[in-house]
């Protein structure tokens, strides 16, 4: 089981090659990355919804505003489409047809259920938050009842799972070789500026390590 089984809506057509569907390759772009966008259709018409969440084995959390319609259509049992991108860099290539981007990205399909059970809302909860900063749970004050229940939390099964992965340099007409074109990769990745503390921090309070040492790569 260390595949996410092809479905006929996750089998990838376009370029096979790139298809991965182990589930550590879908587990580190969901862990590294940190926002989604929630595809599914609200009176009628598609939308698509950026969010962050976190993920704990084969299931994926969501959480927000009961007055999120994305949450309350999701919690009806909504069809749903979920994505997560990581860009890893540009692809100049010699023609500009042949640009294109490493990257890798993963599509879940499903349907998501409203988690009530408490204890469990605690811990999507810290997992949204070890999510955004690996150690932050341990420093911070946990959320109350009354922000508990302010919260609904979903829960969407891994089990339709793709992986689609771009890794390389461009890949140009055999003819383009010659030309005087400068030609390869611009690697991207996502870093950290200097932390600003907030102006209400009193004196004393010194930056924690998950925030020193912030890093997404996760593995
Ligand atoms: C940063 C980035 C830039 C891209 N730029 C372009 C572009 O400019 N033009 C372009 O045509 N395509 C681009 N792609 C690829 C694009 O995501 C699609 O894979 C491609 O367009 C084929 O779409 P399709 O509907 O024909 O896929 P199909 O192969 O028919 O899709 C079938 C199934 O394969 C899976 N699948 C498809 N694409 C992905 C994916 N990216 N990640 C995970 N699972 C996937 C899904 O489960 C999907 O339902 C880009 C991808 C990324 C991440």
């Amino acid at each position: 089981m260390n595949k996410f089984m092809p479905t006929a809506r996750t089998e990838v057509r376009r370029l096979p090659k790139r298809a991965v569907y182990d589930r550590e390759v879908v587990y580190a772009v969901l862990d590294e990355g940190l926002v989604c966008h929630i595809g599914f259709v609200a009176d009628g018409k598609p939308v698509v919804i950026p969010t962050g969440y976190g993920r704990k084995d084969d299931t994926l959390y969501v959480h927000g505003s009961p007055a999120s319609r994305m949450l309350r259509t999701l919690g009806a049992g909504a069809d749903v489409c979920v994505t997560v991108t990581l860009l890893d860099g540009l692809v100049l290539a010699r023609s500009a047809f042949h640009h294109s981007m490493n990257y890798r990205s993963v599509v879940i399909f499903g349907r998501a259920t409203v988690v009530d059970d408490r204890a469990q809302k605690m811990e999507a909860l810290r997992l949204f938050t070890e999510h955004v900063a690996p150690g932050r749970w341990n420093e911070v004050r946990r959320p109350s009842d009354k922000e508990l229940q302010a919260t609904i939390i979903l829960a969407l099964p891994l089990e339709e799972v793709s992986a689609k992965v771009r890794t390389g340099p461009p890949l140009d007409e055999e003819e383009d070789y010659q030309l005087p074109v400068w030609a390869g990769v611009l690697p991207l990745s996502l870093t950290t500026g200097q932390p600003l503390a907030d102006v209400r921090l009193p004196a004393g309070i010194e930056v924690p390590q998950c925030v020193r040492q912030y890093s997404r790569k996760r593995r």
